[in-house]
């Protein structure tokens, strides 16, 4: 089959601010696509665990967290899997 006009890819302009990080970003003009975000999470005293969802600025190399709701669903629940092998490998010292 032939791709007549492909869908262009999902991306996000952000401003490099810091936001949940410290703040202390550049205030460089970001145009962030989907490998450029990566999960962070804190689990709390009660076993709570949140999301963040988290870019580098190439600029300065400070981390910037994008909102939750600029996100696509489909990238969220991608980047939250990503996070958890992650702390699932730091745990047991293998992939799951
Ligand atoms: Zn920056």
């Amino acid at each position: 089959m032939k791709v007549l006009i492909k869908r262009p890819a999902w991306n996000l302009k952000i401003i490099c601010t810091g936001k949940g990080n410290g703040g202390g970003g550049c205030k460089s003009l970001l145009l962030v696509e989907e490998n450029d975000i990566y999960a962070t999470s804190h689990t709390d005293y009660a076993g709570d665990t949140e999301y963040y969802y988290t870019v580098r600025c190439p600029v300065c190399d400070k981390e910037t967290d994008i909102p939750e709701w600029a996100l696509p669903s489909s990238i969220r629940i991608k980047k939250v899997n990503e996070r958890q092998e992650e702390v699932y490998q730091k745990v047991y010292g293998r992939k799951w």
